[in-house]
């Protein structure tokens, strides 16, 4: 490191550290991280975390540095997300830490774990309201959308406040936390004995187990051995908790069908003889006993009603006793970290002899599951061109599901939901998507997010809107050369490009963007491989190609514009139409 400047000559007079004798808060902050063993630190530069960014590359981190904070964001939750320690991200004041709080509340609501570490300015004038620059209460902004927040003042408080910032983050249920550092706690300058002082404390295991009462366990076990129609519901909470081997185990000891939510798909094969994939209905309707492992009884799921057998139970596995009861009385509550709570189960349940399961159920879901794939198969034969999504997913479904190692991040509307639809997952944590909000503009960050965090090949499928979030971020893959194919299904809008202007105006529909923009343009303009497609063998070859090339490629999947609905399969989210809109 070079040794420490003169002064900033600027009219504020500001004393420069000795450097070795001396550091920073900025170093203080770049060797706690280190103490936490963080890896990856995402982030976008400028007043006043620059220099912090260059230390904390110098101390071996590795620095990824963005085009917009929140798909900053985006990479640090996801990977969080994938490696299920707490992703790092850094923004500056004012309007920097804003944008990339919508991602740190966006993983507090899908309990990722993720810390956004945030420069502010000077807080008197703050406070009296004086006006400075990018002059902001951030810590009382953040505080209603974080699962929690702390501002650090001095220096020598930074590593506390990292501890606790990482402890808030992986402990319990998961969640974003927003760690507020002020310009002058950054720039204060500490004797290097006292600040390596500060940092010798280790702290060890920051998401310890929490075992579930045995009392609980049991009268789960009851309940499930006694159900006649059976079915385990896996969300991404078990997909994070990292607990595959233990489902299995489960699913294994008992015979009992699994349904996957979205980002859960993969954590057993979608294919596997036991998966309820293909017949949701079904369980909704007719299972005595659902058990939710990692899965909230949310909006994704009718909230327990809607569909689901008035009659049915649930089993709930979760490690946050507020969830249980939200939306539905849950027979059977098991709270406690998910390790801890299968291992007690399994342990706890009869072989499946002792199981009172209808020799029917399974069978009979199975042979419903074939009939609902073959019709399925039907929707992705026709090689129409010019393509719609399901032309182009029977190629994309090829390539993929022959690289299962892929992670695939997905986004848009039709085009996230006819994906999931179409392509089997075989890994767990290998699908990255818009999750319990159903945002949009995720998709760039969380690819870089995923590569970064596993080595792993990425291939997004977003639709053209969705790319237009967090296109730019397209830039940050081609500079960290990483190992990313992203395919954009252009038809040319949201949900679809024939929308029509009610009045007349010249002007383009509020749904319309661009059906013969060349997004495979952007690539070229950042070094990328690119490929413009307009049949399903052309992008099953470019598919193919670009992911054995290991290198940035961007692909632009030519739809028609009239493929695809509004809202995709969720319009019927929407307000009672007064008009009839043409999209
Ligand atoms: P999905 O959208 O797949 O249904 P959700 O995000 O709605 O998944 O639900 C995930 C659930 O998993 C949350 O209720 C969360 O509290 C829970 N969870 C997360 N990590 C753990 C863990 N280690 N042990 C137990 N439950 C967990
Ligand atoms: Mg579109």
């Amino acid at each position: 490191m070079k040794s420490g400047k003169e002064g900033c000559g600027c009219v504020c007079d500001k004393p420069a550290p000795k450097f070795p004798e001396q550091v920073t808060g900025m170093y203080i902050l770049a060797r706690s991280l280190k103490m936490m063993g963080v890896e990856n630190v995402y982030g976008l530069v400028g007043i006043p975390i620059t220099e912090a960014a260059y230390i904390i590359q110098g101390e071996g981190i590795r620095f990824v540095g963005f085009r917009h904070e929140q798909q900053a964001g985006m990479a640090a939750a996801t990977d969080g997300y994938v490696s299920g320690k707490p992703g790092v991200f850094m923004t500056v004041s004012s309007l920097g830490f804003m944008n990339g709080l919508t991602a740190t509340a966006n993983a507090t609501v899908n309990c990722y774990p993720v810390v956004q570490i945030s420069g502010s300015s000077v807080r008197e004038p703050i406070d009296l309201e004086q006006g400075t620059y990018e002059g902001l209460d951030q810590l009382n902004v953040a505080k209603p959308v974080v699962k929690a927040a702390y501002r650090v003042l001095k220096a020598e408080d930074i590593p506390t406040g990292v501890v606790r910032a990482f402890r808030a983050a992986a402990s319990g249920r998961p969640g974003g936390v927003y760690l507020d550092i002020t310009t002058p706690a950054l720039g204060e300058i500490v004797d290097r004995d006292k600040a390596e002082a500060l940092l010798k404390d280790v702290p060890v295991d920051i998401a310890p187990a929490m075992l579930p009462a045995p009392e609980a366990v049991e009268r789960a076990a009851k309940l499930l051995a006694g159900a006649r129609k059976p079915a385990f519901l896996l969300g991404k909470g078990a997909a994070y908790a990292r607990v595959e081997d233990l489902v299995k185990e489960l699913v294994d000891k008992t015979g009992i069908p699994y349904y996957p939510m979205s980002m859960a798909k993969g954590l057993l094969p979608d294919n596997g003889p036991l998966s309820a994939l293909s017949v949701r209905s079904t369980i909704m309707e007719q299972s005595d006993v659902v058990v939710l492992i990692g899965a909230r009884l949310n909006w994704l799921l009718s909230r327990g009603h809607g569909k689901w057998n008035p009659d049915g139970q649930f089993v709930q596995l979760d490690i946050d006793p507020q969830e249980i009861d939200c939306n539905r009385h849950i027979a059977a509550p098991v709270v406690g970290d998910l390790r801890s709570s299968l291992r007690a189960l399994i342990d706890k349940l009869p072989a499946k002899e002792g199981l009172s399961m209808d020799p029917a159920w399974v069978p009979g879901l199975q042979k419903e599951s074939a009939e609902k794939n073959a019709k399925f198969a039907e929707r992705l034969a026709p090689q129409t061109v010019p393509m719609n999504h399901w032309s182009a997913l029977s190629a994309a479904k090829k390539v993929l599901e022959a690289n299962p190692d892929v992670i695939l991040v997905n986004e848009g509307a039709n085009t996230l939901d006819d994906c999931r639809d179409s392509i089997d997952m075989f890994l767990p944590r290998h699908r990255i998507d818009c999750a319990t909000w159903a945002i949009m503009g995720m998709s760039m960050g969380s690819a870089v997010g995923a590569a970064v965090a596993t080595g792993k090949s990425v291939c997004a499928i977003v639709g053209d809107s969705a790319f237009g979030f967090s296109g730019m971020d397209f830039s940050t893959i081609c500079r960290f050369r990483l190992p990313v194919t992203v395919c954009v299904f252009n038809n040319g809008g949201i949900y679809n490009g024939i929308g029509e202007p009610l009045d007349k105006t010249s002007d383009p529909a509020p749904t319309t963007l661009d059906v013969n923009a060349r997004y495979d343009k952007l690539g070229e303009a950042f070094g990328a491989r690119t490929y413009y497609v307009t049949t399903p063998a052309e992008y099953e070859a470019a598919l193919k190609e670009a992911i054995e090339s290991k290198a940035p490629a961007l692909i632009d999947v030519q739809l028609a514009a009239d493929a695809g609905k509004e809202s995709g399969h969720i319009g019927y989210l929407n307000p009672a139409p007064l008009i009839d809109i043409k999209v």
